[in-house]
This record gives C-alpha cells, structure tokens and sequence, in this order.
C-alpha cells in the first residue's frame, strides 16, 4: 500500500486502503483462506507467540484479507485501528465487554436497533452492567443521566426506524466532560455520509451486514476508534474470546467498499424522492426522513451529514391491519428485515425488529402499529412506487 492514504480523497481511500499485494502480482485482492500460518521454524514459532516478533499465528487473530477490510474501513471512517467482527451485534458486544467491568452503567438512546436493546437488558444486566435508556434528542436528559459510574454513552444517529438525528459534537462533549466514551453506531450512514470520530466520537460500531456489503450476502461487523480502545482492547477482547470475522466474508465487505459511495449517494437520491411521494400520498400520515424539510432535525441533518441515506419510515392510517396489507400487496419490494441491499426491503417494525420489545418499550421508542420501514434499493424508483400505489389505493 502507498504511503501516501493521509493524502487520498474518500474515494481512493475505498478503493485502495488496505491492500497490501503479494509477489504474485494481483490487482484485485486475495482471499486467504487458512486458519494458521506456518513458522519457518520452531524458534519463529516462539517468537510470534510471545510477541517479540509481529506477524500471523492464527486466523482467530489476524487474517490478511481481515485486515485489508479493517485497514480500509479505519481509512474511511478516519480511525487508528479496527476490529472486525462476525455481526453487528457482535461488535457491539466486544466493545462492552473490552471496555467496561461489573458495576459500570450505560446511558443509551432509548431508540437504537432492538437487538442492542435486549443485549444491554438481558445479557450485559446479568454480569453487572446496567443501563439507562433517554430519549435520543433530549440532551439534558443524557447529562441527568450520567451517574458517577457511567463508562459509555451509546446512539444510533439517524436512529431505526423513526430517523431521528442526534448532535453527534454536542453528545462528545457531554460525555467527555464527564469522563465517559462516546460510541456512535454509524450503520445507517456509514462513512460516506458521517463520520462520527471526527465530531469527536471515541468508538464507531458497524453492522457489515447492511450498507458495506450492500448486497445482502454476508453477515458481519466492525469497531473501530484509537490505537489503545480498539487496537488494545477491543483487539485483545476479540483475539481470546474469538468473535472473528470470516476472511470469505470479510473479502465480501472489502469489496463492497469500493462502490460503496457510488450506492449509498444513489439510495439516498432514491430514499429522498420517495420520502417526497409518500408525503402526498393520503393514507400515509407521517412520513419519517431526515431529507424532508418536515423533518425535526432537518437543519442537524443537513450539518452534520453530507447526504441523507436509504432509510423511510412512514406511518399509516389504520394500524396494524393497514400496515401488513400494503406490506402483503407489493411485488416487487422484498418483505425482509435487512437493509442497506440493492434491493428495497420492506419491514413492519412492531412486529418484527422492535418485536420482542414490550408494548411499553414500543410506544416509548415511538414504534406504532402502523408503521412500516422501507430501506430503499437501486432499482428504478418508479417501480418501487408502482408497486407502493398499488397498496395505498
Ligand atoms: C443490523 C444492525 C445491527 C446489528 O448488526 P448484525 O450484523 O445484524 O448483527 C446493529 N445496529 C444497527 C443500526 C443495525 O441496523
């Protein structure tokens, strides 16, 4: 790889970090599919193993087609290191359990993917770990929030599904003043349109899954933040426990990130005309999209992110019913609960992703029963609101 990444636009940097080409001379990168490397001889051997001398022991712990993803991904969001991670969900774990200990305490938004909610109630409560939800956008209730052993502040801006936006700047300085980390999960935006480690996040968390693979094939994650949070800990956290990621998966996303701008400004130009239509339509009530003048923190969003994104929540007249027979009516759109895929999906939050959630915990995190999630795709945008119309009639 050339020295010259500090000095490469966006672009060159996702098409380019992290390569490192072998002497067979390849233009597109490798996958390497071994889960341990061969020592020239046993004092090699131990050398790597008591860390005197840098290099691969065991897939567990560092693959070359893993690392040209975490090299590319780190260059783009604009962090010393990352991590890769089987899931998400995943990341989101190793970087709790890397960082904080029994007795520490949360603070998070109260609307973050419904998974990371049961792993804070469910999981992380029963090793000590507890935590306070607010609501994303209500910045006094985050510093009220923060008790003397408040460790992390957690969020998802735009949030899922309702898109609502947080000062990611305001967040970082609320936590810092209290000597707390700010992690941002940056899923819906990715680094094409936010980077949140530049307003002064401390950790970013992916979901590869969505828009970095982009095409709905493999599942994945990624941290990524300092040399010490994430090279140190997050690393050793991932090493020894061992939620690695896959090099075959991990090759997927890799790839996936140099076309990565071209498609989420493409799902974005589509979400937005979509937002503009669903806003006409009269059994649509609300719509939800942070491009939309309409939208709360429309000014935010125009700040802080350089495009808007693929997601388009909008709530019907009628509940529950109305909601799963539009869903039930399309034919082109696919009834799914992934986003971020060339394809449009289609979701009814109550009663799948927020599904296991309390009626209690829906209505505080403002998920009714008529409302349905699109994660708009690159098809032609016209069929995609044929095939709406047809519902909505
Ligand atoms: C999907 C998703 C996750 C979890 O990622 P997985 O790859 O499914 O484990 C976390 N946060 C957000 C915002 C997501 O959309």
């Amino acid at each position: 790889m050339s020295d010259d990444i500090d000095q490469w636009g966006f672009d060159t940097r996702a098409v380019r970090a992290g390569q490192h080409r072998t002497n067979e001379g390849e233009n597109s990168e490798p996958i390497f599919l071994t889960s341990s490397y061969v020592f020239k001889n046993a004092a090699e051997a131990a050398a790597r193993f008591s860390g005197a001398e840098p290099g691969n022991i065991y897939s567990r712990f560092t693959n070359p087609t893993v690392r040209a993803f975490e090299e590319r991904l780190a260059a783009l969001e604009g962090g010393e290191k990352c991590v890769a991670t089987a899931s998400g969900m995943v990341a989101i774990l190793s970087t709790c359990l890397a960082l904080l200990k029994s007795g520490d305490h949360i603070v998070s938004s109260r609307n973050i993917f419904g998974a990371s909610v049961l792993l804070f109630n469910n999981y992380l409560a029963k090793f000590g770990i507890e935590t306070s939800y607010v609501s994303l956008t209500d910045y006094a209730a985050w510093e009220k929030a923060i008790k003397p052993n408040t460790k992390l502040l957690f969020l998802e801006t735009p949030s899922n599904p309702l898109t609502e936006i947080a000062d990611i700047a305001r967040l970082a300085k609320i936590a810092h003043a209290k000597g707390c980390l700010l992690v941002v999960d940056n899923v819906f935006c990715t680094p094409v349109l936010q980077q949140p480690l530049k307003l002064g996040a401390d950790i970013v968390i992916h979901s590869a899954t969505k828009y970095l693979d982009g095409q709905g094939r493999c599942v994945g994650g990624a941290v990524i933040g300092n040399k010490e949070l994430v090279g140190e800990k997050v690393y050793g956290f991932m090493r020894t426990c061992g939620p690695s990621l896959s090099p075959f998966n991990a090759w997927v996303f890799l790839k996936g990130l140099e076309t990565l701008s071209l498609r989420v400004k493409a799902h974005s130009a589509n979400a937005l005309e979509l937002a503009q239509w669903l806003e006409k339509q009269k059994r649509v009530k609300r719509v939800y999209y942070p491009g939309l003048a309409s939208h709360p923190q429309h000014e935010l969003a125009k700040k802080q992110q350089s495009g808007f994104g693929g997601i388009v929540s909008f709530e019907l007249d009628g509940g529950k019913d109305a909601a799963w027979k539009l869903i039930d009516s399309t034919r082109v759109i696919s009834i799914t609960a992934n986003l971020g895929d060339t394809k449009s999906t289609i979701t009814h939050p109550a009663t799948t992703t927020h599904g296991r959630l309390t009626p209690e915990q829906r209505a505080e995190a403002g998920i009714s029963d008529g409302l349905i999630r699109i994660s708009v795709g690159l098809e032609d945008l016209e069929d995609i609101k044929k095939d709406l119309a047809h519902g909505l009639s």
